[in-house]
């Protein structure tokens, strides 16, 4: 059997016929940049999210900062983030001349250990970022509670997060802004980069409208510096034909994560992370975590397996932060999961036959050890 990590082709394929017509369609009008299906997407997605302003730009990156920028955070400040993520969650506090702040992760569910949160603000905090990594919910509720305690700014990273909820709300809708990703391999993907802002606040909405588009609402009235951060038109339209099948493409990585909970679980050299109670996970990634992980992982390799790790640098360790001289005693737990954790392959058209195969493979692998 051969398993890709993810796998694209097969999405598209059951979705050609009416996304090559979406994409025709651009082509013929030649929106590319701007036009109906942007502005289709913005509604569509805040329709999904059920909140007031959605603001497309370039990708989820573009996103954070902006919202950052909008939100007046700069030089001087502090904005708190999480010690494993993307590095999108900390350069991003970087760009805006901020300091980035971070907090180490809870061993169970790898989000923030809001336990360390309060000790990490100062008079210089002005927001913090909570990520919902791999789909699952950070603990948003606690963290919203001490954002208010100490009037910071809640921004939550959703790039890995659509559909995710807690408590039946939507990750996204709980700070004053939140930010998304539609790379190709997000649980909603476009077909290149693109990336939006969701928040109920309007002022904010229209801040960062303004900044992602030269500074400018309206043509040549540029009010400040800003950067070009646009969504285009076929990244737009292709969104479009897949916003529909979001609900039961996360419905279909929900049943496969509980099907690889099953078979996995009587494997005792590895463990499923824990599914925080009262939240849905949308299982943008499935983790394990492993005893010997890299071998584990380089024999899933050679049966046809394709596996990844997510991240194997906790991002204050990284080159990028040298200079803050972080050792992995700062973080002991992002440390020690970045040598354990193992994402097995996930993704809406993954087969209870091939959950099954991976399952039997890590059993091999910890058999041959011994
Ligand atoms: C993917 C990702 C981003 C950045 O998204 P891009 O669209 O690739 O810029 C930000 N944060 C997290 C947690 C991500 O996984």
């Amino acid at each position: 059997m051969n398993i890709p990590f993810v796998n694209l082709k097969a999405q598209y394929h059951s979705l050609k016929q009416e996304m090559d017509a979406a994409i025709a369609n651009v082509l013929e009008e030649t929106s590319f940049i701007g036009g109906k299906h942007v502005k289709a997407f913005e509604q569509n997605f805040a329709s999904l999210l059920g909140v007031e302003h959605v603001v497309s730009c370039a990708n989820g990156t573009d996103s954070l900062y902006i919202i950052m920028k909008a939100m007046g955070i700069g030089a001087a400040d502090e904005v708190i983030t999480v010690a494993n993520s993307w590095i999108s969650s900390s350069e991003t506090i970087g760009q805006t001349g901020a300091t980035p702040v971070f907090v180490d992760i809870e061993a169970a569910t790898l989000t923030m250990d809001t336990s360390l949160l309060e000790k990490s603000i100062t008079s210089k905090t002005k927001a913090v970022i909570a990520v919902h990594l791999h789909g699952q919910m950070a603990a948003i509720e606690e963290i919203k509670r001490i954002c208010d305690a100490h009037g910071l700014y809640l921004i939550e990273d959703c790039a890995q997060s659509h559909l995710s909820a807690a408590n039946g709300q939507y990750a996204g809708t709980f700070g004053h802004a939140a930010s998304f990703s539609f790379y190709p391999g997000k649980n909603l993907g476009a077909y290149g980069d693109a990336g939006c802002i969701a928040t109920n606040d309007a002022n904010l909405a229209q801040q960062c409208r303004m900044f992602a588009n030269h500074g400018a609402l309206k043509k040549h009235e540029h009010q400040i510096e800003g950067i070009n951060s646009r969504l285009d038109g076929l990244q737009a339209a292709i969104l479009n034909v897949k916003i529909p099948h979001l609900k039961a493409w996360t419905k279909a990585r929900q049943l496969n994560a509980s099907h690889y909970r099953e078979v996995l679980e009587p494997i005792s050299q590895i463990q499923c992370t824990k599914h925080r109670e009262g939240t849905t996970h949308s299982y943008h990634l499935f983790i394990i975590l492993a005893q010997e992980r890299d071998a584990l992982k380089e024999y899933l390799a050679q049966k046809g397996i394709e596996t990844a790790i997510h991240y194997p640098t906790p991002l204050p360790l990284l080159p990028a932060y040298a200079h803050r001289n972080f050792k992995e005693t700062d973080f002991p737990e992002a440390s020690l999961a970045s040598k354990q954790m193992l994402s097995l392959p996930m993704f809406a058209e993954l087969s209870l036959a091939e959950i099954q195969y991976i399952a039997q493979t890590i059993k091999e692998f910890y058999q041959k050890q011994h």
